[in-house]
């Protein structure tokens, strides 16, 4: 198997959740699968290996456990952007729109300080609503966000378009369509 049909067999699809007529995409089975997890962070990190990364910013909450492993890879700090409601000090919220909803995320103010180099991780990019709105959020504080990092793109929804055109630099491992 090539290293794309390797990984992207470890992903499981699950039709009509969590709404009738969405194909969710359940990359928990592939966090599960030792070998694929530690492939998929190292495919990711790829390109920035070596290079100066001051923070990842993971999004609630498979975008926790890729980007904490994606951090440490990078020898990075790890920054949080949580559902609102969730985080305890002086925040910066914005509304965003997903392929299944609108909801609001925030971050802490100071996570990152003006002009640090951020990597933004999720597990999917869809509709890109909820990146949009953590891009958005980081260079309202001042960020630079070099990239943003997904395991699966669904490129029918348009989503990483939306990013490249905000200027984002957008790495992702397998589509489906
Ligand atoms: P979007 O804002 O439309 O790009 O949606 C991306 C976010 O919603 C990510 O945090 C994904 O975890 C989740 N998501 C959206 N659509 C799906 C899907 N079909 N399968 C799994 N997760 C999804």
């Amino acid at each position: 198997m090539t290293f794309d049909q390797d990984i992207k067999s470890t992903v499981r699809h699950i039709p009509d959740y969590p709404k009738p007529g969405i194909l969710f995409h359940d990359i928990t089975t592939l966090l599960a699968d030792a070998r694929a997890f530690r492939r998929a962070v190292d495919e990711l990190v790829h390109p920035w290996a070596g290079s100066k990364v001051d923070k990842v910013a993971g999004i609630e909450a498979r975008g926790f456990i890729l980007g904490g492993a994606v951090a440490h890879q990078l020898s990075a700090g790890f920054v949080p952007i949580r559902k609102k409601g969730k985080l305890p000090h002086t925040t910066v919220r914005i509304a965003y729109s997903l392929e299944y909803g609108i909801d609001e995320m925030e971050m802490h103010a100071d996570a990152v300080q003006p002009g640090e180099r951020v990597i933004l991780v999720d597990d999917l990019i869809a509709t890109g609503g909820t990146a949009e709105g953590a891009v958005k959020l980081l260079r309202q504080i001042g960020a630079d966000v070099v990239a943003a990092c997904f395991i699966v793109d669904l490129p029918d929804l348009g989503g990483a378009a939306k990013l490249r055109a905000m200027d984002v630099p957008v790495r992702t491992l397998m589509a489906f369509e």
